[in-house]
Protein backbone atom coordinates (compact mmCIF):
# COMPACT_ATOMS: atom_id res chain seq x y z
CA UNK A 1 0.00 0.00 0.00
CA UNK A 2 1.62 3.46 -0.91
CA UNK A 3 0.69 5.94 1.94
CA UNK A 4 1.05 9.77 0.20
CA UNK A 5 0.86 12.86 2.52
CA UNK A 6 -0.61 15.45 1.81
CA UNK A 7 0.98 18.57 1.93
CA UNK A 8 -1.18 19.48 4.73
CA UNK A 9 -0.24 16.91 6.73
CA UNK A 10 3.18 17.30 5.93
CA UNK A 11 3.62 20.99 7.26
CA UNK A 12 1.25 20.06 10.38
CA UNK A 13 4.09 17.66 11.16
CA UNK A 14 7.15 20.28 10.39
CA UNK A 15 5.12 22.65 12.87
CA UNK A 16 4.92 20.12 15.36
CA UNK A 17 8.61 19.96 15.26
CA UNK A 18 9.05 23.45 15.67
CA UNK A 19 8.15 24.17 19.29
CA UNK A 20 7.50 28.43 18.72
CA UNK A 21 4.22 27.44 16.43
CA UNK A 22 2.54 26.44 20.23
CA UNK A 23 2.78 29.83 21.03
CA UNK A 24 2.96 32.33 18.59
CA UNK A 25 1.72 32.82 15.04
CA UNK A 26 4.95 34.14 14.14
CA UNK A 27 5.34 36.32 10.93
CA UNK A 28 8.80 37.48 11.38
CA UNK A 29 10.53 35.03 9.60
CA UNK A 30 12.64 37.64 7.74
CA UNK A 31 13.41 38.95 10.79
CA UNK A 32 14.22 35.59 13.02
CA UNK A 33 12.44 32.57 11.95
CA UNK A 34 11.35 29.53 14.52
CA UNK A 35 13.94 27.10 14.81
CA UNK A 36 13.31 23.16 14.24
CA UNK A 37 14.02 20.61 16.75
CA UNK A 38 17.04 19.39 14.66
CA UNK A 39 18.12 22.86 15.33
CA UNK A 40 17.96 23.17 18.31
CA UNK A 41 19.08 19.76 19.59
CA UNK A 42 22.33 20.91 17.92
CA UNK A 43 23.18 23.70 19.32
CA UNK A 44 21.79 23.29 22.75
CA UNK A 45 23.54 19.34 23.04
CA UNK A 46 26.70 21.37 22.05
CA UNK A 47 26.32 24.08 24.28
CA UNK A 48 26.09 21.20 26.66
CA UNK A 49 28.62 19.23 25.98
CA UNK A 50 30.87 22.43 26.45
CA UNK A 51 29.59 22.80 30.11
CA UNK A 52 30.20 19.24 30.24
CA UNK A 53 33.90 18.12 28.94
CA UNK A 54 34.95 21.60 28.11
CA UNK A 55 34.66 23.98 25.32
CA UNK A 56 38.05 22.99 23.29
CA UNK A 57 37.48 19.23 24.04
CA UNK A 58 34.07 19.90 22.74
CA UNK A 59 34.93 21.16 19.63
CA UNK A 60 37.60 18.47 19.22
CA UNK A 61 35.00 15.81 19.69
CA UNK A 62 32.36 17.74 17.16
CA UNK A 63 34.76 18.76 14.72
CA UNK A 64 33.84 16.32 11.41
CA UNK A 65 30.03 17.81 12.13
CA UNK A 66 31.60 21.17 12.34
CA UNK A 67 33.13 20.19 8.54
CA UNK A 68 30.27 18.90 7.20
CA UNK A 69 28.58 22.34 8.10
CA UNK A 70 30.78 23.58 4.81
CA UNK A 71 29.74 20.50 2.39
CA UNK A 72 25.97 21.89 3.40
CA UNK A 73 26.26 25.32 2.41
CA UNK A 74 28.35 24.11 -0.30
CA UNK A 75 25.09 21.69 -1.57
CA UNK A 76 23.20 24.67 -0.62
CA UNK A 77 24.91 26.89 -2.65
CA UNK A 78 26.02 24.72 -5.57
CA UNK A 79 29.72 26.01 -4.62
CA UNK A 80 32.62 24.36 -3.22
CA UNK A 81 33.53 23.86 0.70
CA UNK A 82 36.41 25.74 -0.08
CA UNK A 83 34.60 28.75 -1.07
CA UNK A 84 32.70 29.26 2.34
CA UNK A 85 33.69 30.63 5.33
CA UNK A 86 31.42 30.92 8.59
CA UNK A 87 30.94 34.39 10.31
CA UNK A 88 28.96 35.76 12.78
CA UNK A 89 26.04 37.18 10.76
CA UNK A 90 25.61 38.19 6.96
CA UNK A 91 26.94 42.00 7.05
CA UNK A 92 30.33 40.67 8.58
CA UNK A 93 30.37 38.12 5.71
CA UNK A 94 29.57 41.15 3.12
CA UNK A 95 32.20 43.76 4.64
CA UNK A 96 34.63 40.43 5.11
CA UNK A 97 34.74 39.61 1.39
CA UNK A 98 33.89 43.56 -0.03
CA UNK A 99 36.64 45.55 1.84
CA UNK A 100 38.85 43.08 0.26
CA UNK A 101 37.79 43.90 -3.07
CA UNK A 102 40.75 45.43 -4.84
CA UNK A 103 39.48 48.76 -5.85
CA UNK A 104 41.28 52.32 -7.04
CA UNK A 105 40.19 55.73 -6.51
CA UNK A 106 38.38 56.02 -9.51
CA UNK A 107 36.30 52.54 -9.61
CA UNK A 108 32.55 52.98 -10.53
CA UNK A 109 30.05 50.33 -8.57
CA UNK A 110 26.60 50.11 -9.29
CA UNK A 111 23.94 49.63 -6.54
CA UNK A 112 19.52 49.71 -6.45
CA UNK A 113 17.31 51.78 -4.67
CA UNK A 114 16.62 48.97 -2.28
CA UNK A 115 20.52 48.79 -0.97
CA UNK A 116 20.56 46.85 2.63
CA UNK A 117 21.65 50.41 5.30
CA UNK A 118 24.70 48.32 6.36
CA UNK A 119 25.65 47.45 3.21
CA UNK A 120 25.68 50.89 1.93
CA UNK A 121 27.22 52.45 5.17
CA UNK A 122 29.70 50.19 4.18
CA UNK A 123 29.88 51.23 0.85
CA UNK A 124 29.68 55.26 1.71
CA UNK A 125 32.67 54.26 4.09
CA UNK A 126 34.92 52.83 1.18
CA UNK A 127 34.36 55.64 -1.03
CA UNK A 128 35.35 58.35 1.22
CA UNK A 129 38.87 55.96 1.93
CA UNK A 130 39.65 54.54 -0.96
CA UNK A 131 37.80 56.93 -3.58
CA UNK A 132 35.11 54.47 -5.14
CA UNK A 133 32.12 56.42 -6.69
CA UNK A 134 28.53 55.18 -6.25
CA UNK A 135 25.92 55.22 -8.84
CA UNK A 136 22.35 53.68 -8.02
CA UNK A 137 20.66 52.11 -10.49
CA UNK A 138 17.06 52.65 -10.75
CA UNK A 139 14.09 50.64 -10.59
CA UNK A 140 11.22 50.02 -13.03
CA UNK A 141 7.94 50.13 -13.25
CA UNK A 142 7.52 46.62 -11.86
CA UNK A 143 9.63 48.02 -8.66
CA UNK A 144 12.96 45.94 -9.70
CA UNK A 145 16.13 47.23 -10.76
CA UNK A 146 15.83 48.18 -14.12
CA UNK A 147 17.40 45.85 -16.82
CA UNK A 148 18.07 48.19 -19.29
CA UNK A 149 19.35 51.06 -17.04
CA UNK A 150 21.72 48.21 -15.65
CA UNK A 151 22.68 47.24 -19.18
CA UNK A 152 23.51 51.43 -19.97
CA UNK A 153 25.37 51.96 -16.68
CA UNK A 154 27.54 48.66 -17.76
CA UNK A 155 28.50 50.31 -21.14
CA UNK A 156 31.49 52.07 -19.25
CA UNK A 157 33.45 50.11 -17.04
CA UNK A 158 32.12 48.95 -13.59
CA UNK A 159 34.59 47.41 -10.64
CA UNK A 160 31.64 46.17 -8.83
CA UNK A 161 27.87 45.05 -9.30
CA UNK A 162 25.92 45.36 -5.13
CA UNK A 163 22.13 43.74 -5.14
CA UNK A 164 20.13 42.20 -2.06
CA UNK A 165 18.25 39.77 -4.01
CA UNK A 166 15.06 40.28 -1.20
CA UNK A 167 15.68 43.48 0.22
CA UNK A 168 14.60 43.45 3.83
CA UNK A 169 11.52 45.57 3.34
CA UNK A 170 9.14 44.18 1.37
CA UNK A 171 8.67 41.20 -1.11
CA UNK A 172 10.77 41.91 -4.14
CA UNK A 173 13.03 39.38 -5.22
CA UNK A 174 15.39 41.36 -8.28
CA UNK A 175 16.03 38.90 -10.89
CA UNK A 176 19.68 37.80 -9.86
CA UNK A 177 20.19 35.52 -12.71
CA UNK A 178 19.62 38.07 -15.18
CA UNK A 179 21.33 40.69 -13.34
CA UNK A 180 24.39 37.96 -13.42
CA UNK A 181 23.94 37.26 -17.33
CA UNK A 182 24.08 40.75 -18.48
CA UNK A 183 27.29 42.15 -16.09
CA UNK A 184 29.14 38.75 -17.22
CA UNK A 185 28.53 39.84 -20.99
CA UNK A 186 29.12 43.68 -20.67
CA UNK A 187 31.51 43.05 -18.08
CA UNK A 188 33.26 40.19 -17.32
CA UNK A 189 36.04 41.08 -14.58
CA UNK A 190 33.23 43.23 -12.79
CA UNK A 191 32.39 42.01 -9.14
CA UNK A 192 29.23 40.44 -8.59
CA UNK A 193 28.39 40.46 -5.30
CA UNK A 194 24.81 38.95 -4.22
CA UNK A 195 23.34 39.97 -0.86
CA UNK A 196 20.96 36.76 -0.24
CA UNK A 197 20.25 37.38 3.23
CA UNK A 198 16.46 36.92 2.92
CA UNK A 199 16.67 34.48 0.44
CA UNK A 200 18.98 31.91 1.66
CA UNK A 201 16.27 28.83 2.52
CA UNK A 202 14.27 30.53 1.10
CA UNK A 203 14.90 30.56 -2.62
CA UNK A 204 16.53 27.77 -4.51
CA UNK A 205 20.44 29.48 -5.16
CA UNK A 206 22.99 28.43 -7.59
CA UNK A 207 26.24 30.18 -7.56
CA UNK A 208 26.85 29.09 -11.39
CA UNK A 209 23.76 30.18 -12.70
CA UNK A 210 23.78 33.61 -10.82
CA UNK A 211 26.87 33.69 -12.14
CA UNK A 212 28.20 36.23 -8.76
CA UNK A 213 30.97 36.29 -7.32
CA UNK A 214 30.12 36.69 -3.33
CA UNK A 215 27.33 35.78 -2.08
CA UNK A 216 26.52 36.45 1.69
CA UNK A 217 23.53 35.28 4.08
CA UNK A 218 22.44 34.87 7.64
CA UNK A 219 21.31 31.70 9.80
CA UNK A 220 18.55 33.32 11.84
CA UNK A 221 15.86 34.10 8.95
CA UNK A 222 14.35 32.04 6.16
CA UNK A 223 17.15 29.19 7.07
CA UNK A 224 15.91 28.90 10.85
CA UNK A 225 19.26 28.89 12.08
CA UNK A 226 20.47 30.20 15.17
CA UNK A 227 21.13 34.23 15.66
CA UNK A 228 25.01 34.93 15.61
CA UNK A 229 25.78 33.18 12.45
CA UNK A 230 26.16 33.17 9.14
CA UNK A 231 28.14 32.58 6.08
CA UNK A 232 29.88 34.05 2.76
CA UNK A 233 30.76 32.56 -0.30
CA UNK A 234 33.89 33.66 -2.61
CA UNK A 235 34.25 32.53 -5.90
CA UNK A 236 37.55 30.59 -5.88
CA UNK A 237 39.02 32.31 -9.07
CA UNK A 238 38.77 35.59 -6.79
CA UNK A 239 39.94 34.44 -3.22
CA UNK A 240 43.33 34.73 -3.64
CA UNK A 241 43.36 38.68 -5.10
CA UNK A 242 41.55 39.65 -1.97
CA UNK A 243 43.39 40.84 0.90
CA UNK A 244 41.23 40.28 3.94
CA UNK A 245 40.47 43.47 6.37
CA UNK A 246 41.14 42.12 9.24
CA UNK A 247 43.55 39.07 9.68
CA UNK A 248 44.38 36.73 12.66
CA UNK A 249 46.32 33.30 13.06
CA UNK A 250 43.39 31.33 11.93
CA UNK A 251 42.89 33.36 8.56
CA UNK A 252 47.06 33.54 7.75
CA UNK A 253 50.42 31.29 9.51
CA UNK A 254 52.93 33.22 10.73
CA UNK A 255 55.67 31.43 9.05
CA UNK A 256 58.52 34.00 11.30
CA UNK A 257 59.18 36.69 13.09
CA UNK A 258 58.15 39.21 10.34
CA UNK A 259 56.08 37.14 7.75
CA UNK A 260 52.82 35.44 7.62
CA UNK A 261 51.01 33.44 4.95
CA UNK A 262 47.00 34.26 4.43
CA UNK A 263 45.29 31.06 3.63
CA UNK A 264 44.29 29.89 0.31
CA UNK A 265 40.76 29.31 0.80
CA UNK A 266 37.22 31.38 1.85
CA UNK A 267 38.08 30.94 5.40
CA UNK A 268 40.65 33.74 5.26
CA UNK A 269 37.42 35.73 5.93
CA UNK A 270 36.71 33.79 9.59
CA UNK A 271 37.55 34.52 12.92
CA UNK A 272 39.52 31.95 15.09
CA UNK A 273 37.27 32.16 17.87
CA UNK A 274 33.69 31.28 17.17
CA UNK A 275 30.31 30.41 18.01
CA UNK A 276 30.90 26.40 17.94
CA UNK A 277 27.28 25.60 18.80
CA UNK A 278 25.39 27.86 16.41
CA UNK A 279 27.78 27.05 13.55
CA UNK A 280 26.68 23.28 14.39
CA UNK A 281 23.00 24.74 14.30
CA UNK A 282 23.66 26.42 11.05
CA UNK A 283 24.72 23.33 9.67
CA UNK A 284 21.65 21.47 11.33
CA UNK A 285 19.26 24.12 9.53
CA UNK A 286 20.71 24.40 6.03
CA UNK A 287 20.38 20.14 6.00
CA UNK A 288 16.68 20.85 7.02
CA UNK A 289 16.29 23.25 4.26
CA UNK A 290 17.60 20.94 1.54
CA UNK A 291 15.72 17.71 3.17
CA UNK A 292 12.74 19.32 2.25
CA UNK A 293 14.04 20.51 -0.76
CA UNK A 294 14.01 24.84 -1.71
CA UNK A 295 11.51 24.30 -4.30
CA UNK A 296 9.11 22.97 -2.19
CA UNK A 297 9.71 25.82 -0.09
CA UNK A 298 9.89 28.18 -2.80
CA UNK A 299 6.30 27.35 -3.91
CA UNK A 300 4.65 27.52 -0.15
CA UNK A 301 6.40 30.28 0.76
CA UNK A 302 4.65 32.04 -2.24
CA UNK A 303 1.54 30.42 -1.95
CA UNK A 304 1.42 31.75 1.76
CA UNK A 305 2.78 35.14 0.76
CA UNK A 306 0.00 35.89 -1.86
CA UNK A 307 -2.71 34.14 0.09
CA UNK A 308 -1.98 37.20 2.94
CA UNK A 309 -1.82 39.80 0.15
CA UNK A 310 -5.03 38.79 -0.80
CA UNK A 311 -7.11 38.55 2.94
CA UNK A 312 -5.53 41.92 3.61
CA UNK A 313 -6.39 43.74 -0.09
CA UNK A 314 -10.00 42.74 1.12
CA UNK A 315 -10.07 45.21 4.00
CA UNK A 316 -11.25 48.39 4.10
CA UNK A 317 -8.07 51.17 4.02
CA UNK A 318 -5.68 48.45 3.81
CA UNK A 319 -2.77 48.92 0.82
CA UNK A 320 -0.34 46.09 0.41
CA UNK A 321 3.33 47.70 -0.73
CA UNK A 322 5.16 44.91 -1.76
CA UNK A 323 6.97 45.72 -5.54
CA UNK A 324 8.12 43.48 -7.70
CA UNK A 325 7.39 40.71 -10.66
CA UNK A 326 8.46 38.38 -8.24
CA UNK A 327 7.50 38.61 -5.02
CA UNK A 328 8.66 36.35 -1.75
CA UNK A 329 7.73 35.81 1.52
CA UNK A 330 7.94 39.43 2.70
CA UNK A 331 4.36 41.28 3.04
CA UNK A 332 4.67 44.57 3.59
CA UNK A 333 0.80 46.82 4.44
CA UNK A 334 -0.21 49.94 5.91
CA UNK A 335 -3.90 50.77 6.85
CA UNK A 336 -5.36 54.22 6.51
CA UNK A 337 -5.66 55.92 9.61
CA UNK A 338 -3.86 53.39 11.74
CA UNK A 339 -0.14 53.95 12.51
CA UNK A 340 2.18 51.06 11.65
CA UNK A 341 3.50 50.93 15.54
CA UNK A 342 -0.23 50.48 16.47
CA UNK A 343 -1.08 47.40 14.35
CA UNK A 344 2.29 45.99 15.84
CA UNK A 345 1.57 46.38 19.16
CA UNK A 346 -2.67 44.96 18.40
CA UNK A 347 -1.72 42.20 16.82
CA UNK A 348 1.23 41.47 19.75
CA UNK A 349 -1.70 41.52 21.75
CA UNK A 350 -3.03 38.45 20.39
CA UNK A 351 0.30 36.70 19.91
CA UNK A 352 0.84 37.60 16.11
CA UNK A 353 4.73 38.60 15.29
CA UNK A 354 5.09 40.78 13.17
CA UNK A 355 7.83 43.57 12.57
CA UNK A 356 8.24 47.11 10.95
CA UNK A 357 9.59 47.84 7.84
CA UNK A 358 11.65 51.73 8.56
CA UNK A 359 12.48 53.64 5.90
CA UNK A 360 15.62 54.35 7.51
CA UNK A 361 17.13 50.87 6.07
CA UNK A 362 16.62 52.28 2.41
CA UNK A 363 16.77 56.16 1.66
CA UNK A 364 18.06 55.65 -1.61
CA UNK A 365 14.11 54.92 -2.35
CA UNK A 366 12.23 58.02 -2.54
CA UNK A 367 8.86 56.07 -2.44
CA UNK A 368 9.35 54.69 0.85
CA UNK A 369 10.27 57.68 2.28
CA UNK A 370 7.26 59.41 1.42
CA UNK A 371 5.04 56.80 3.00
CA UNK A 372 7.00 56.16 6.09
CA UNK A 373 6.62 53.15 7.90
CA UNK A 374 4.83 49.92 7.07
CA UNK A 375 3.85 46.78 8.90
CA UNK A 376 6.36 43.61 7.80
CA UNK A 377 4.55 40.07 8.15
CA UNK A 378 6.76 37.77 7.10
CA UNK A 379 5.66 34.12 6.07
CA UNK A 380 7.25 30.91 5.57
CA UNK A 381 6.26 27.33 4.99
CA UNK A 382 5.24 26.69 8.51
CA UNK A 383 2.54 29.52 8.31
CA UNK A 384 -1.08 27.91 8.35
CA UNK A 385 -3.90 29.70 5.89
CA UNK A 386 -5.19 30.19 9.84
CA UNK A 387 -2.67 31.78 11.12
CA UNK A 388 -3.23 34.44 8.16
CA UNK A 389 -6.76 34.50 8.40
CA UNK A 390 -6.52 35.26 12.12
CA UNK A 391 -3.82 38.26 11.14
CA UNK A 392 -5.97 39.36 8.45
CA UNK A 393 -8.89 39.44 11.13
CA UNK A 394 -7.44 41.19 13.62
CA UNK A 395 -6.22 43.99 11.08
CA UNK A 396 -9.77 44.25 9.75
CA UNK A 397 -11.25 44.56 12.72
CA UNK A 398 -9.05 47.61 14.20
CA UNK A 399 -10.85 50.86 14.54
CA UNK A 400 -9.12 54.05 12.70
C1 LIG B 1 18.88 41.09 7.57
C2 LIG B 1 19.55 41.52 6.33
C3 LIG B 1 20.93 41.72 6.30
C4 LIG B 1 21.80 41.66 7.53
O1 LIG B 1 21.89 40.40 8.08
P1 LIG B 1 22.66 40.26 9.48
O2 LIG B 1 22.74 38.79 9.70
O3 LIG B 1 21.81 40.98 10.48
O4 LIG B 1 23.97 40.91 9.33
C5 LIG B 1 21.52 42.05 5.10
N1 LIG B 1 20.78 42.18 3.99
C6 LIG B 1 19.45 41.98 3.97
C7 LIG B 1 18.71 42.13 2.69
C8 LIG B 1 18.79 41.65 5.15
O5 LIG B 1 17.48 41.50 5.15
Amino acid sequence: MVVTQTLEDRIAALREETPGCAHVAHFNHAGSSLSPQPVLDAVIGHVTLEATIGGYEAAAAASDRLNAVYDSIARLLNAAPDEIALVENATRGWDMAVYAIPFVPGDRVLTTQSEYASNLVALLQIATRRGIEIEVVPSDANGQISLDALGTALDRPVKAVFIAHMPTNGGLVQPAEEIGAIVRQRQPDAWYVLDACQTAGQVPLDVERLQCDVLSATSRKYLRGPRGAGFVYVRRSRIETMEPPLLDLHAADLISATDYAIRPDARRFENWESYVAGRLGLGAAVDYALDLGLDMIWERVRRQADLLRSRLDAIDGVTVHDAGLVRGGIVTFSRAGIRAEEIKEALAGERVNVSLSNIYRTYLDPEQDALGRFVRASVHYVTTDEEIDRLAGIVGALQP
